[in-house]
């Protein structure tokens, strides 16, 4: 049956809404299939204004995949603005995708991905807005399968009650196998509906389906255990793992935006996965092993990117890219390549350890110098012990002297405030070293107009770290020790005016440590809040902490827990924690064993260069740590067949 374009209707909204472009679709390198030549149909949703949801890697990858795909068909959502949510309930209009414009229940899969938490109210207003039912208990054959992915879905407890499931882990793959599993069930007829479609999925090991668990409570308010409620369903959920970045090019044909967007350049992810082992980062542990994409292999995607796009910039991403074992050769022979067409290149992490001068100035050749950005993370040495993050002053002080000397001149330090064992002292300490770093570029300059901006964020205890168990500090003891850290560098006469302070008081976190480490009672402060007009969580405008607050007063009334249980507690060994049955592959006793090591001040080196410290994730997952040096070259690029759209040979 042919699904209608509900663009008729919308175009008539559009022009009573701001920035009504962002609706309207058909970006370069976009796709659009035929509906009835595709058996399995996916919406996807990065669940953010456009803006936002558009540069997304990982949508935009697992869009190519799926398109790429005979009988396959994959259409983006994004969240709509509530200028745009007001006229679609008023005139009835569901929510729909910005490729062809279809309405998202008629798809068979609703994927969505969260990277962060603050996107849960998001979701239920596009599942509201399609028509589907906010409980994956009250949906039926008629709907799509609600699929949770993006590092949220690590700890999706909180979302159980409206996802139908949940992957971890790496995406190219998982999507599909799903669309194997989900193929096959149409074909057959659907037998037994959507559960057994969901019992076929839950049965992989791979796909988490919380309705087929049950989770049971202890009187004072921790879970006593996670069962299985279901034949042949596992106790325990794998982490899905990429091996080899190589055969998985993507995007290959980049989405170019309409409308502004946070990043409007050409972006190749370098390598997956970290293992520095920075205890705070939920990042780097969730995606181990590391795994570099190969020097050719990016190359070859820069080239082909670039000529699909017509993009001016290209970011070189993963979660610490300097520490690529080629970035050197990356980064010159990009440089070289592209001097003619003035592309710029960027990295978006840096360390401050892996930082060279050299790499610096072939990312900045063919582009603006702007600032340098360091992320020390802790103020004192002793706090960076226990985050893990081995960084010394000097490192940091000796990198900002050569900075300065090659004629860069703003400097900016990112820092969290309420690592566990913080004190004032620790924090006071981010004002000291920014006073140092001025020294430093007034010295090696000969110059005043030297400045480093500080930006300080609260420290969220995330899920699968080492920080699982430990207390998130509260709201007013974050927001007391960034004052005395202002005031101490606002009095500072010397260094004061030359110090940019940066900081986001301590609510929006306390919001984002109850959803990250919530269980399926958060659910309901969830709804709450939906319900209470809550939206745009990410957004300072349109976030409300009275309003979570309310939402939690209220969906938690009769539990016998609250805010505070969920955020400012310490947990212990022996408790059973809401994502214990997601396996990320890391060993539990091994993280809680860093975890001692934190509070002992005890770093651990990482593993890319010594030997292996039994973390869990390869024999776990069946993977290795898998990094260069290949010895091969980036370019020159030969492109033998002038007319081909694609290179055909990489000069070695
Ligand atoms: S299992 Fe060993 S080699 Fe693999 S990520 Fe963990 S510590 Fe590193």
């Amino acid at each position: 049956m042919p699904v209608e374009s509900v663009f008729p209707r919308l175009e008539a909204l559009l022009p009573h809404v701001q920035k009504p472009i962002q609706y309207v679709g058909g970006e370069l390198n976009s796709t659009v299939k035929d509906w009835d030549a595709c058996d399995v149909r996916w919406a996807l949703m990065y669940p953010d204004a456009y803006e936002v949801g558009l540069p997304n890697q990982g949508v935009m990858i697992l869009y190519e995949v799926l398109n790429e795909r005979e009988g396959v068909l994959a259409e983006r959502t994004y969240s709509v603005w509530p200028d745009l949510e007001a006229l679609m309930r008023e005139q009835g209009v569901p929510q729909f995708t910005v490729d062809a414009h279809r309405p998202v229940k008629a798809f068979d899969v609703f994927g969505l991905s969260f990277s962060t938490e603050l996107g849960y109210t998001n979701m239920l207003t596009a599942l509201d807005l399609a028509g589907i039912p906010l409980a994956a208990a009250d949906r039926t054959d008629e709907d799509p399968i609600v699929l949770a992915g993006g590092h949220a879905a690590f700890n999706p407890e909180p979302v159980a009650e409206f996802i139908d499931c949940a992957v971890v882990g790496d995406g190219e793959q998982a999507v599909l196998d799903i669309t194997a599993i989900v193929r096959a069930w149409k074909a057959e007829g659907r037998p037994g509906g959507r559960e057994e479609l969901l019992l076929r999925l839950a049965k992989t090991g791979g796909v988490y389906v919380p309705r087929f668990y049950d989770v049971e409570y202890l009187p004072d308010g921790r879970i006593a255990r996670v069962v299985p409620n279901a034949p042949g369903v596992p106790w325990r959920v794998s982490k899905h793992t990429v091996m080899d970045l190589d055969e998985w090019p993507y995007p290959k044909q980049p989405l170019v935006p309409l409308a502004e967007t946070v990043h409007e350049r050409m972006s190749v992810e370098i390598f997956r996965g970290c293992t520095r082992g920075c205890r705070f980062c939920q990042a780097g542990m969730i995606t181990r092993p590391v795994r570099e994409r190969s020097i050719t292999g990016i190359g070859e995607m820069v080239e082909r990117g670039l000529k699909a796009t017509g993009f001016e910039e290209v970011g070189l991403l993963s979660l610490s890219s300097a520490d690529h074992t080629e970035i050197g050769d990356i980064a010159k022979g990009l440089a070289d390549r592209y001097t003619e067409d003035k592309i710029g290149l960027s990295l978006p992490s840096t360390r401050v350890d892996a930082f060279n001068i050299d790499l610096a100035n072939e990312l900045s050749r063919n582009g603006r110098r702007s600032g340098l950005t360091f992320a020390p993370e802790g103020g004192s040495e002793r706090i960076r012990k226990v985050i893990n993050k081995m960084v010394s002053e000097e490192d940091l002080i000796n990198t900002v002297a050569t900075a300065y000397g090659n004629g860069w001149r703003q400097v900016k330090l990112y820092f969290m405030c309420g690592l566990p064992t913080e004190t004032d002292d620790d924090v006071l300490q981010i004002g000291t070293m920014a006073k140092n770093v001025i020294q430093k570029g007034r010295e090696v300059t000969g110059q005043n107009d030297i400045r480093c901006t500080v930006s300080i964020g609260g420290f969220v205890p995330k899920p699968h770290t080492p920080f699982q168990w430990a207390p998130q500090l509260s709201a007013e003891d974050t927001d007391a020790r960034l004052a005395k850290l202002r005031d101490s560098i606002r009095g500072d006469r010397k260094y004061g005016k030359n110090i940019g302070f940066r900081y986001h008081d301590g609510k929006p976190g306390i919001v984002e440590g109850l959803l990250s480490r919530g269980d399926r009672r958060i659910g309901a402060v969830i709804r709450a809040v939906y319900e209470d007009g809550g939206r745009f969580d990410g957004w300072r405008e349109y976030f409300s902490y009275d309003r979570w607050m309310a939402g939690a007063e209220k969906g938690l009334a009769g539990t016998g827990v609250d805010v505070a249980w969920y955020t400012t507690r310490e947990r212990g060994y022996e408790e059973v924690l809401p994502w214990d049955h997601l396996d990320s592959g890391l060993d539990k006793d091994w993280l809680w064993e860093d975890w001692q090591d934190a509070l002992e001040e005890v770093e651990v080196d990482d593993c890319r260069w010594t030997p292996c410290f039994d973390c869990g994730v390869c024999p776990q997952m069946d993977t290795t740590i898998q990094i260069g040096p290949t010895g091969k070259k980036l370019l020159p690029l030969t492109v033998v067949n002038q007319g081909a759209d694609q290179p055909k040979g990489a000069g070695v």
